[in-house]
């Protein structure tokens, strides 16, 4: 997802309050760590089934976990977050005793857990999930209406966890190899969640919507949408083969969404240029409109930017450029290779999710409009960096990095484009990534050295800059006669990254470091130096 305007606020005030160095509580760290309760079982598959009660904003109903078995232990923590209550826990038949703390539920099984076997645990619940108070920031059940007081109801979890309104594994490292969603919602509505709709039972006063994903999904990606839907929809003949490319939008919105959703096969067609394929053809691709701003649930990407252009109208890269495309349809689609297909394993890593998506904004620009535009809206975006803190946040306790993974990270990587100077390489390069990554979670080292190895730059020092502090390296020059000396400040330990400047329009390549180096330019008298604006470094001229 993108955050901004009131977010960031937010975000701000926190970190004001916790002065930069937030406390984490055990509860984070049940919430945020590889426990070993969660360690010894590898998640399998989820069967999730319930009931929403609009009318009493009530939930009711089951998940079935099934995992398998890693190394041997009698406890197994399940996560569920209050004013949400378990009202049963069933193995094989018997209703086993649990141990709650806060959100953890620590269940003791009786049957003893062998390695390499199969089991199968059934958690019911039931209760008043947590209102969104700013979906989908701030996430949880959007109990709303459409204009005609139909009720459009929507879930939303992403960083506060999917245990906000279904039990399960809530850590990112672990997913389920597929799922099951089965919605029972009142029978003038209509349920929309992941993956392909199996069948509708129909009951006599609501329908049951049987939802399929084939495919790894993180918990997050998880959600029900439920609204007076109607639906149209298109197959699109991509890398894979035909994709059916499903919207389901509410009843009045129809004309508005068959002009703005021809986005979505645009945006198609550009991101598999980039990414390589599409991936989840079996689960298809769909837009389901929302009653908040939109997220990137995997093959269900939701949709609330008011059909229209940019980021609900605005351009958030102030270039003009970011008016040219719808930005949900473009930014939260693009989550589908960075996010959904390739998972950070911890959220401290999520850069991965979003660096790459924000990134995503100007390839998409530079498949239709050119390197130029492309250029010019990752640059424009800089603006909106704030250099507050890392981009990597804190391990083990569920605690994102700084904002700055969306523009710092998209201009990084923009920096990185320029290294390389070969468009076609860097392509396959973002390509290779959605290949040896397909369907993992994965972390920031994994990221960082394929890149290495691919570009065949040692990019430790970039990655530990750009990603790690907040320091943004300055290029300090002078000039005398045809004479250049330039150095790096503000850089880490063995920082070397090159940089292409224009002398007197002729490109060149220097190459400083943290010594000053001087340089033999190829100079007239009224020498003019220019640093390549794509590099995403700061620039001291003392000549002047
Ligand atoms: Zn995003």
């Amino acid at each position: 997802m993108i955050r901004f305007l009131l977010h960031t606020v937010v975000l701000l005030i926190v970190l004001a309050a916790y002065g930069q160095s937030p406390l984490f509580t055990a509860q984070d760290t049940l919430r945020g760590s590889i426990t070993p309760e969660r360690a010894w079982w590898d998640l399998n598959y989820y069967d999730l089934d319930i009931e929403v009660n609009p009318e009493e904003k009530y939930i009711s109903g089951s998940n079935t976990i099934r995992y398998k078995v890693l190394s041997e232990n009698q406890v197994i923590q399940i996560d569920l977050q209050s004013p949400l209550t378990i009202t049963k826990i069933n193995q094989d038949g018997y209703d086993l005793v649990y141990n709650s703390i806060g959100n953890a539920h620590w269940v003791t099984l009786l049957k003893p857990q062998k390695i390499g076997e199969y089991n199968e645990l059934v958690v019911s619940y039931s209760g008043h999930p947590k209102e969104a108070d700013n979906a989908p920031w701030d996430g949880g059940f959007s109990w709303s209406t459409d204009q005609n007081g139909q009720p459009f109801i929507a879930t939303s979890c992403q960083g506060l966890g999917a245990s906000v309104w279904w039990p399960n594994k809530d850590h990112m490292y672990d997913e389920v190899d597929s799922m099951a969603i089965s919605i029972t919602v009142p029978k003038n509505l209509m349920n929309v969640s992941n993956g392909r709709l199996r069948n509708v039972e129909e009951g006599q006063n609501s329908n049951t919507y049987h939802w399929f994903v084939a495919n790894p999904i993180n918990n997050y990606g998880v959600n029900v949408n439920i609204g007076d839907y109607v639906y149209f929809g298109e197959t699109y003949e991509g890398e894979n083969g035909s994709l059916s490319m499903d919207y389901y939008v509410l009843r009045d919105n129809l004309d508005l969404a068959e002009k703005q959703f021809k986005q979505a096969g645009l945006m198609m067609e550009a991101f598999e240029h980039w990414f390589g394929p599409y991936p989840f053809y079996e689960d298809g691709f769909k837009l389901v409109e929302v009653p908040y701003l939109g997220m990137e649930h995997q093959s269900s990407v939701t949709y609330g930017n008011k059909y229209q252009n940019g980021y609900l109208g605005t351009d958030l890269s102030g270039s003009g450029w970011g008016l040219k495309f719808d930005f949900i349809i473009i930014h939260e689609s693009g989550h589908e290779w960075f996010a959904n297909n390739i998972t950070n394993k911890d959220i401290a890593d999520m850069w991965i999710h979003e660096s790459f998506t924000a990134y995503s904004e100007n390839l998409y620009l530079d498949y239709y409009f050119g390197p130029e535009a492309s250029a010019e809206y990752v640059i424009g975006t800089r603006s909106r960096i704030r250099n507050d803190r890392p981009i990597i946040g804190v391990y083990g306790v569920n605690y994102e990095g700084s904002g700055d993974m969306y523009y710092k990270g998209s201009n990084m990587l923009h920096t990185l484009r320029q290294l390389l100077e070969d468009d076609e390489k860097w392509r396959q390069i973002l390509r290779g990534l959605n290949k040896e990554f397909y369907h993992q979670t994965v972390t920031t080292n994994q990221i960082e050295n394929y890149l290495s190895e691919q570009t065949n730059i040692d990019l430790t020092a970039f990655f530990n800059q750009y990603l790690r502090t907040t320091k943004i390296p300055v290029l300090e020059f002078s000039l005398k006669g045809n004479k250049m000396r330039y150095r790096y400040t503000n850089i880490v330990k063995d920082f070397d990254m090159p940089v292409r400047i224009k002398v007197n329009e002729q490109e060149q390549w220097l190459f400083p470091r943290a010594e000053w180096k001087t340089e033999n330019l190829d100079a007239k008298d009224s020498t003019q130096v220019l640093v390549d604006e794509n590099f995403y470094i700061l620039v001291k001229n003392l000549s002047q």
